[in-house]
């Protein structure tokens, strides 16, 4: 394969005067909805660069109390746009010494970035059913209220983009709610149907009533099964004849997990030459990416939660247009206290590490020959090369980001700055990824081009869609 192969092909889209890429990856930010590492994504923002980024409503609004709730969003209202927010927050945090001192942090402006706002349902539905003491009436009442208030919020922070407000998933199937008999009884009683349509409706309406309004906003699409969801986006679009307005483009809900969908969504696709691990999750976004593709022309589609860097390829070519996913981060929060003092010792062990992504493609386009994993810390050899993204250069060697993550005891900075390096190195993978793909028709001239295990399951897969 070449070497340094140019590309120009990649296309964008117009957000706000932001160039939105074709496809793209949003990073989650989950300041406000977590400690630690989360806020030093915020302080070493610029080693993503323009990425764009998804924020959740409800870590972000102060008036939904929640265990990680972060004062710094109680100056929300002195803000006009979220780019400026986040600044606020970022040089905030820096000024609280939550940087390691041997980085010289460059200027930075949130501003460049596309701000997707999510609305974090699942947890308001929850507050709001305690609220009102699982009162069906009364429930329904507040949610949409609850949704017109996001839609003000979202209207006055100028965010790029918001997603439909909408129930969000299966609650029942939720770790720790199990214990709470009488919020598991109620919503699992809740006629969702019913409640997501009058939802879709306020939102229409609402769009319809404010011409003004600044963000883009996402119609949800969802659906038990692939016929649900087909029925559900030809409903949608024929609330435009009715009000007269439309969403500007589509998000694909309740998706992101095989575990929650009916089997028919991917049931019928024999894995057995591929093997399941690592691709069936696969199916169900991209699915109904393709359903919900062929129903919309050339509008955009948000695959909620499905940017796990697996779905990408078939997500694209089956019609999304971006996604996001907390994973490339997330994996990063798998380390322990213990693992800091034997990161040096390669030896596989039980001890949580943080996980480095490997393989992927590097800054120069050509591919690296790892196998596409997250991979302990301690595992990584010393001699392999970095990507070349911000992250990777700043490193500059493997090393290097197991010194700096050895550090804790002595410097708790030191270790999340490695925290972040090894993160934020994911999440430029993502992106590259991303890139790399807006290059290619289909997967069959992609995978040709960039031969790995990987890409050649999801060709297995696109065949039988
Ligand atoms: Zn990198």
């Amino acid at each position: 394969m070449d070497n340094n192969r140019v590309f120009t092909k990649e296309v964008f889209m117009n957000v706000h005067g932001k160039e939105l890429p074709i496809p793209s990856f949003f990073q989650v930010y989950n300041y406000g909805g977590g400690y630690a590492d989360k806020d030093r994504e915020i302080v070493y923002a610029e080693l993503t660069g323009n990425t764009p980024a998804l924020i959740n409503y409800f870590y972000i609004n102060n008036s939904f109390p929640h265990v990680f709730s972060s004062k710094l969003f109680d100056e929300i209202d002195r803000f006009n746009t979220v780019g400026d927010l986040y600044n606020y927050i970022r040089a905030s945090l820096i000024r609280k010494g939550e940087i390691y001192h041997a980085y010289s942090s460059p200027d930075y402006d949130f501003n460049q970035k596309v701000f997707l706002l999510d609305s974090g349902a699942y947890n308001i539905v929850k507050q709001i059913a305690e609220s009102v003491n699982y009162d069906h009436d009364l429930f329904r009442d507040r949610i949409l209220e609850a949704a017109a208030d996001y839609y003000d919020f979202a209207d006055k922070i100028k965010c790029d983009i918001v997603v439909g407000f909408d129930l969000g998933g299966k609650y029942t199937e939720k770790d720790g709610e199990k214990s709470n008999l009488q919020l598991v009884n109620f919503l699992s009683s809740l006629n969702k149907n019913e409640i997501n349509n009058a939802l879709l409706e306020l939102t229409i309406k609402y769009i319809k009533e404010h011409p003004n309004y600044y963000p883009y906003v996402l119609a949800t699409v969802h659906g038990d099964t692939p016929t649900d969801f087909s029925d559900n986006t030809k409903h949608i679009l024929s609330l435009k004849e009715q009000y007269n307005t439309r969403f500007w483009g589509f998000a694909l809900g309740g998706v992101a997990s095989y575990k929650q969908v009916d089997p028919s969504w991917y049931d019928d696709i024999d894995l057995s030459p591929i093997g399941k691990r690592g691709f069936i999750d696969t199916i169900v976004p991209a699915r109904a990416s393709k359903i919900v593709r062929e129903l919309v022309g050339d509008r955009p589609i948000h695959a909620l939660g499905c940017g796990g860097y697996n779905n990408i390829a078939l997500n694209y070519y089956c019609g999304a247009t971006s996604f996001d996913s907390a994973s490339p981060v997330r994996r990063v929060g798998d380390g322990n206290e213990e693992s800091t003092r034997i990161v040096f010792d390669t030896t596989p062990s039980k001890v949580g590490f943080s996980k480095f992504f490997m393989g992927g493609i590097n800054m120069d386009n050509t591919m690296r020959l790892e196998k596409t994993e997250y991979k302990k810390l301690n595992e990584v050899p010393d001699s392999m090369l970095l990507c070349g993204c911000p992250a990777c250069l700043q490193a500059k060697t493997v090393h290097n980001i197991k010194q700096l993550y050895s550090m804790k005891s002595k410097d708790t900075e030191a270790n999340y700055y490695s925290r972040q390096l090894i993160g934020l190195h994911a999440v430029m993978q993502h992106r590259k990824l991303c890139e790399i793909l807006s290059n290619f028709t289909d997967i069959y001239t992609f995978s040709k081009a960039y031969p790995n295990k990987l890409f050649h399951g999801l060709k297995y897969i696109s065949e039988r869609l």
